[in-house]
């Protein structure tokens, strides 16, 4: 390790520091992980505890991703009536972020998941690196060597590693080293942007009794006696709202209950710009943040229950539902999804649909009737969790291989915290028997999950 060296002081110079080096600094570790969403969380959570040295890479300074920062809630469906899909340190979060009063029904509270994630974090031994930005990819011929990243303030930090995997959502690791990269549908359009925001004070009861009355202003999912008040449509106060002010540019107003008092979290606008595009990026950040102060004001003067509310906070991270997808050994699809396919290498079981968002289309009234349906489920193969042009490269999160479509299925948070504690336990899996990732069946991955979740 290269540290700094500190050049004596003047006197003139006394409260000020000079650096004669920039700092490097080198590390040396079985397992890297790019990103530190709910996929790259469970799966540095399953490398460490399974015993390799493992290195947690986030650009910002906490922990989840579009879980904390994005304030992403509920938890989309996982489960079957006869059986929970995702199990293992998954199951585990959830368990003691319930201990904590940090969950009702399938959703959480973003700051005690949090505390939750770091607690976790720090039992398992991973070692982080916040306000780290990778920057380069050192690769020879099938393998990654290291990677470069930077520290926010400066430092620079080499990494050499057996193992890489990228949860970095927007699939950097894959893009900086060349591996082939999708992005969004057919004509390259990514999903839309939303940035997501709490309302705190709202009266359920009138909700409620809103939804009863007049089932016809609501999508058909909507009802009275829901166990978590989920709420999306408000089409007549819009038409209403529109009327005095034209700006407000969303069709619907889609609302979801969250632990505590009168406390929701708003997914409704749908700013449709291009996700990788730095600059359009900002823009929508910009004036998706103007746009919150709209939404929240249609709903104090229009939306029955809202009257007493107050805006509590607005996610400081934008979110990004799909960008880049890294190519792997196998593309997931949308037809995989419609078919509830199973495969010999499936790792990860999702049951969650196709779920497309822009606001180029109306709503009609096809969408509006309908109702999702949880039959069965299908499952994601390890092939579209490895990389295409690197063995020593696994994919996870938002940004594994698949198509459109397929990852507007598999992107929900349990599938990707899934995906995560697949890779995590595969890789040790592999390095502990000296063989190919892929030759790892499903079976010791889900044993060897079950080995270190604490339940
Ligand atoms: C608006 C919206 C609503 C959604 N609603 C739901 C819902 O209701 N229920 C549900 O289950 N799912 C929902 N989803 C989907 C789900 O939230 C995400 O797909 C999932 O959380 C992605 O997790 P991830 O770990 O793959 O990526 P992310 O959470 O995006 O994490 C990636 C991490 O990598 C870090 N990173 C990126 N680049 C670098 C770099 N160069 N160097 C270092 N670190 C880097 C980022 O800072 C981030 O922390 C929604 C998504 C959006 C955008």
């Amino acid at each position: 390790m290269k540290r700094l060296q500190l050049r004596e002081k003047t006197l003139q110079e006394q409260s000020l520091i000079n650096y004669t080096e920039v700092v490097l600094v080198k590390y040396r570790k079985q397992v890297t992980i790019v990103g530190g969403g709910i996929a790259g969380f469970h799966a540095a959570i399953a490398a460490s505890r399974s015993g390799l040295k493992t290195l947690l890479i986030e650009k910002n300074s906490t922990i989840g991703g579009l879980t904390t920062l994005g304030l992403v809630n509920p938890f989309m469906k996982y489960w079957l009536d006869n059986q929970v899909l995702i199990k293992g340190i998954f199951q585990e979060l959830i368990e003691r972020l319930k201990r904590k009063g940090g969950v009702y029904f399938n959703t959480f509270d973003s700051e005690l998941m949090k505390i939750e994630m770091m607690k976790m974090l720090k039992e398992s031994e991973v070692e982080i690196l916040f306000k780290t930005m990778v920057t380069e990819i050192i690769k020879e011929d099938n393998k990654i060597i290291s990677l470069k990243a930077q520290s926010s303030n400066g430092e620079k930090v080499e990494i050499e590693s057996d193992f890489f995997i990228d949860a970095s959502g927007d699939g950097i690791v894959g893009y900086l080293s060349g591996n082939e990269c999708f992005v969004g549908d057919e004509t390259g359009k990514n999903q839309a942007l939303t940035i997501m925001f709490t309302i705190a004070g709202v009266d359920f009861e009138s909700v409620r009794s809103d939804v009863k009355n007049n089932p016809e202003n609501f999508f058909a999912w909507v009802t009275p006696n829901m166990d978590v008040i989920s709420v999306a449509g408000y089409f007549k106060e819009l038409e209403e709202a529109k009327k005095e002010d034209p700006s407000i540019s969303i069709d619907h107003f889609f609302f979801v209950q969250l632990p505590g008092k009168g406390r929701v979290t708003v997914n409704t606008m749908n700013i449709s710009k291009d996700s990788i595009d730095n600059s359009e990026l900002s823009r929508s950040m910009l004036e998706g943040t103007i746009m919150v102060e709209k939404i929240f004001n249609f709903a104090k003067g229009y939306v029955k229950g809202f009257e007493n509310a107050y805006l509590e906070k607005i996610a400081p991270e934008i979110g990004i539902r799909e960008s880049r997808r890294v190519k792997g050994r196998y593309v997931f699809t949308g037809e995989d999804v419609r078919t509830y396919k199973k495969f010999p290498d499936g790792v990860v079981k999702g049951c969650y649909g196709i779920d497309i968002h822009s606001n180029e289309k109306k709503i009609d009234k096809k969408e509006k009737g309908f109702i999702p349906k949880y039959d069965d489920y299908y499952e994601i193969p390890l092939r579209s969790l490895i990389s295409e042009s690197y063995t020593n490269l696994a994919i996870v999160g938002r940004c594994f291989s698949s198509d459109f479509e397929g990852q507007s299925a598999a992107r929900i948070q349990p599938t990707c915290a899934g995906m995560g504690q697949a890779i995590g336990a595969g890789i040790y899996l592999a390095m502990s028997k000296n063989i190919e990732l892929l030759k790892i069946h499903p079976n010791e991955i889900e044993n060897q999950i079950q080995k270190i979740s604490k339940l």
